[in-house]
C-alpha cells in the first residue's frame, strides 16, 4: 500500500517514496532550550513521532534529525540573567526535553545535534553564501541573506511580491508576511550577548536561527533529502529561509516534501508562552494526567487540523484506553481472524492516507468492538500491529504471559484429548489448568491461554 501525505510545497497529497535506500530522511525543527517547552509544542513532536512511526509500518527506514537551538536572543537573555554560562542553562532544558519525550512514548530521533557544536558548518555555510554574492555584510558587522537575488524566495509561503521587495533589513528571527525582508545569517556581537559569541571572518557574533537548520540538516542529511516538518508557524519565515539559504548555496533542490502541522489551541488562541495560555506536560502530569493519556489527545485529530485543549478531552482519553485496556486483556495469541484482519486494513488504509489518525482510531475501536462480542480472541498481533504507529495501548497483563513449561505439557495434552474428541478429559484438563492460574480460549485456530 502506497503511503501519502499533503505536500506544503505542491499543496498536494502525493505518495511518499524515499529518495534512495528504502530511508526517509527527514529533518524536524526542534525545541529552543529557554524553558520547558508546552503541549503546543508537542503537538507538533507528537505528530512528528507519528509520521516516523507510519513511515517504518510501511517497512521503510527512517533517518530523523531533529535541532536543539541553544543560542539564540530567548537563551541569551535567560543565561545572562540568571547569570550562569548558557551551556548550563540549557542543559536544564535539554534534559527536560528528553525527559518529556519519553512520557509522551516518542520514539528517538537518530541524531540531535545543537547549534552550538555546529558554529563552523554555519559560518562556512554563511561564507559560500557571501562568495556566490546572495549575501553581503551590513555595516555593524552582521551578514543578511539579500531575498531579491533569490529567484525562488517565497515558493513555499506563495508569497506575492508586487507590493514587497522594499530591500529592507529584518534582525529578528521571527517576523510575518508583510515584513518581508533581507534576513540575518549572522549577527555581530552586541552589549547584551555578554559572554555569548564566537569569531568569523565578519569579526564576532553568533548565527540567525535559520542558517542553523539549513547548515545543520545537510550535514546529517545531504543537500537534498526527502522530508522537512514543523508547526505551521515554521512555515514563514524559517522554512522559506531554510529554503533559500540551502537552494541558493547547493543550486540543487533542498527538500522533496515538507509537512506542517496545525495548532494546539486554547480558547481558540495559539497555545504559546508569549500569550502565556500554556500547559507543560509537567502541570498536566501534577494534575494526575498520564503521559499516555496525554499522547491520546495530541495525537487524536487529524494533524492538519486545529486542536483545541481541553481538559474533558483528557477525561475522554482516560475513559478511551480504559475501553482498550480491557479489551487487551480478553485478547489471546494466535492468527488474527479474518474479522479482526479486516480492521487492520482499514487502519493501514487510514494512517497511509496523509496520517488519518481519528480514522486509525476509529478501525482500532471496530476490532475493540468485534473483540468483545467475540468474548475474546486471537487478535493481539493486531492490536500490537496498529500500537506500532500509536504506541498508546498497554500490553502489561498479556506480555507477562510467558507460558511456563507445566502449563504448556497440560495445553498438549488437552490438544490431544480434544483430538481424539475425548471432551470430558478436555474439560478436566481446562479446569487443572485454571487452577494454576490460566484461562484457556478455544477458537477456529486451537486453544490459546492467558493469565487470570
Ligand atoms: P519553538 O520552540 O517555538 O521553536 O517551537 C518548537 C516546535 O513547536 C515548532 O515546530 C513549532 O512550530 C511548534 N509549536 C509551537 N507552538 C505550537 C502550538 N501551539 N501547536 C502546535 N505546534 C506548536
Ligand atoms: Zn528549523
Amino acid at each position: 500500500m502506497e503511503m501519502k501525505v499533503y505536500n506544503s510545497l505542491s499543496r498536494r497529497v502525493e505518495p511518499l517514496e524515499p529518495l534512495a535506500d528504502n530511508t526517509i530522511r527527514l529533518y524536524t525543527c526542534g525545541p529552543t532550550v529557554y524553558n520547558f517547552a508546552h503541549i503546543g509544542n508537542f503537538r507538533a513532536y507528537t505528530f512528528e513521532d507519528i509520521l516516523r512511526r507510519v513511515v517504518q509500518f510501511n517497512g521503510m527506514k527512517i533517518r530523523q534529525v531533529m535541532n536543539l537551538t541553544d543560542v539564540d536572543d530567548k537563551t541569551i537573555r535567560g543565561a545572562n540573567a540568571a547569570g550562569v554560562p548558557l551551556t548550563d542553562y540549557t542543559k536544564t532544558y535539554k534534559d527536560a526535553f528528553f525527559a518529556d519525550l519519553k512520557k509522551l512514548n516518542v520514539q528517538p530521533a537518530e541524531v540531535y545535534p545543537a547549534a552550538t557544536d555546529h558554529i563552523p558548518e554555519m559560518i562556512a555555510l554563511v561564507e559560500k553564501l557571501v562568495e556566490k554574492g546572495v549575501a553581503y555584510k551590513s555595516d555593524d558587522g552582521s551578514v543578511y541573506f539579500a531575498v531579491t537575488k533569490f529567484p525562488g524566495y517565497g515558493k513555499l509561503a506563495h508569497i506575492d511580491f508586487d507590493h514587497q521587495r522594499t530591500g529592507a533589513r529584518c534582525a529578528a528571527d521571527e517576523y510575518d508576511k508583510e515584513n518581508v525582508g533581507d534576513f540575518a545569517l549572522w549577527k555581530a556581537w552586541e552589549e547584551s550577548d555578554g559572554p555569548v559569541g564566537w569569531d568569523s571572518p565578519w569579526g564576532r557574533g553568533r548565527p540567525g536561527w535559520h542558517i542553523e537548520c539549513s547548515a545543520m540538516s545537510m550535514k546529517y542529511l545531504g543537500e537534498t533529502f526527502d522530508l522537512h516538518t514543523g508547526g505551521i508557524d515554521n512555515l514563514f519565515p524559517h522554512h522559506e529561509n531554510e529554503i533559500a539559504q540551502a537552494e541558493a548555496a547547493t543550486g540543487k533542490e533542498f527538500v522533496k516534501t515538507w509537512m506542517h502541522c496545525a495548532h494546539l489551541r486554547v480558547n481558540g488562541e495559539k497555545m504559546s508562552k508569549s500569550l502565556g495560555n500554556f500547559f507543560t506536560l509537567r502541570d498536566l502530569l501534577e494534575k494526575g494526567w498520564s503521559g499516555r493519556e496525554i499522547r491520546y489527545v495530541l495525537i487524536n485529530a487529524h494533524y492538519r487540523q486545529g486542536l483545541n485543549f481541553a481538559f474533558s478531552a483528557l477525561e475522554d482519553a482516560r475513559k478511551s484506553l480504559e475501553r482498550i485496556d480491557r479489551c487487551v486483556e480478553t485478547a489471546t495469541e494466535g492468527e488474527a481472524p479474518d474479522w479482526a484482519q479486516k480492521h487492520l486494513d482499514d487502519f493501514a488504509e487510514a494512517v497511509n492516507d496523509d496520517l488519518n489518525i481519528p480514522k486509525a482510531f476509529a478501525a482500532l475501536f471496530g476490532l475493540v468492538r468485534d473483540t468483545n462480542a467475540h468474548g475474546g480472541g486471537p487478535v493481539l498481533s493486531v492490536f500490537r500491529r496498529m500500537d506500532e504507529v500509536l504506541g498508546v495501548i498497554f500490553f502489561g497483563k498479556a506480555e507477562k504471559a510467558e507460558i511456563p513449561a507445566e502449563i504448556q505439557a497440560l495445553l498438549d495434552r488437552r490438544a490431544e484429548a480434544r483430538k481424539a474428541k475425548d471432551w470430558a478429559e478436555s474439560d478436566r484438563l481446562r479446569d487443572e489448568i485454571a487452577a494454576a492460574g490460566w484461562l484457556v480460549k478455544d477458537s477456529r485456530e486451537g486453544q490459546s491461554v492467558v493469565r487470570k
